[in-house]
């Protein structure tokens, strides 16, 4: 059956380290146009950040033609999320702390009176991976995320485990090395700055924030067996082994899928994962357990968007606004609304 090209959709925003990026996406997760623009923005001004993506995406809304109606908007951020209002507390990554990018971006879309919904980056590539790639059919599932950062998603029952207020899963910040580097975070020797993008470009002798490029010629470097560049994706491999080994232990989960950074250095370090995994992870749930890559690529956290955006009106299609009357103004519910929207964001799974 095909969907029709004009019912509802969502805007779908990926603000990552090295990019940002915009999907219009339709029910069912079909993405309708995109765009994505390569910067980086670490560091840069929150507000200018959103001025640029209102740059970026007006073009692409006014080239749709009979496409999907956006009800909602859904972000992407890499870091704290606040799911309640969509508010950051921190990105780290982003050198963001305390910015009300919900609001802001609201404000920057003012004339589609749609509400806004925003989701940290490994929650959402967990739940369309949960959805729609390699999470599928699968109770219990960890999404791991490395760009620039490093978290996961983590479903646990069929349902995205939030923590109280949305924070679980910041797995990028439990410290591996208590003497270890100084973290984004503040703290020393988290996975994240002993496995993260910026410590294996530092370790392979690269700028730690070349961001992409630098990623691929390390990459490039690797596939001609260049030993500095093989040895440093090895110990980021060795480290994120024994970060989810940890996992492993906790969560007992049928799958494990790697993505962002993690699935295009895969073939490097999935030998040093799987050898932590055998030495630190209990028999048991390790036998249970497989490793993968995710299916969607950077999609995946676009499709997430689109799916947290789009989850009210799909567990209550009476809500569905009529053509020519505005979008109803559901942002920002009630928790227990948020709650009821993250399992049906799994349900279909
Ligand atoms: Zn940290």
């Amino acid at each position: 059956m095909e969907l029709r090209q004009d019912g509802p959709g969502a805007l779908a925003v990926d603000l990552a380290t090295d990019w940002m990026g915009a999907a219009v996406v339709g029910l069912g997760g079909k993405v309708v146009a995109s765009i994505r623009r390569d910067e980086s923005l670490c560091n840069t001004n929150p507000e200018k950040v959103v001025v640029d993506l209102g740059g970026l995406v007006r073009p692409l809304l006014a080239g749709l033609e009979n496409g999907p109606r956006i009800v909602a908007i859904g972000v992407s951020v890499p870091g704290l999320v606040r799911s309640e209002d969509g508010h950051v507390l921190e990105a780290p990554a982003l050198g963001w702390r305390d910015i009300p990018i919900g609001r802001l971006i609201r404000e920057e879309f003012e004339d589609l009176n749609v509400p806004v919904f925003v989701g940290n980056d490994a929650d959402l590539a967990a739940s369309a991976e949960h959805l729609r790639g390699s999470g599928r059919g699968t109770s219990d599932f960890i999404c791991i995320w490395g760009e620039g950062g490093l978290g996961a998603g983590i479903v646990v029952d069929g349902r995205l485990l939030g923590g109280s207020a949305g924070y679980a899963g910041e797995v990028g910040h439990v410290t591996i090395d208590p003497d270890g580097d100084l973290c984004h975070c503040g703290a020393r020797g988290c996975l994240e700055s002993v496995v993260g993008e910026e410590a294996l470009l530092r370790r392979s002798g690269r700028d730690p924030l070349g961001g992409t490029l630098a990623l691929e010629d390390l990459i490039a470097a690797a596939n001609r067996g260049d030993k500095v560049a093989l040895a440093a994706l090895a110990e980021s491999g060795r480290g994120l082994g024994i970060g989810i080994a940890g996992l492993v232990n906790i969560f007992n989960p049928n799958r494990v899928s790697l993505g962002g950074l993690y699935a295009r250095v895969y073939p490097y370090v999935r030998a040093p994962i799987l050898r932590e995994l055998e030495k630190r992870a209990m028999p048991a749930p390790r036998a249970m357990v497989d490793l993968v890559t995710v299916r969607l690529g950077s999609n995946a956290l676009l499709l997430g968007a689109a799916e947290l955006a789009l989850a009210p009106l799909l567990s209550d299609p009476a809500i569905m606004p009529l053509q020519q009357e505005p979008a109803p103004s559901y942002a920002n519910d009630a928790p227990e609304t948020l709650t009821s929207r993250a399992s049906t964001l799994l349900a279909e799974g």
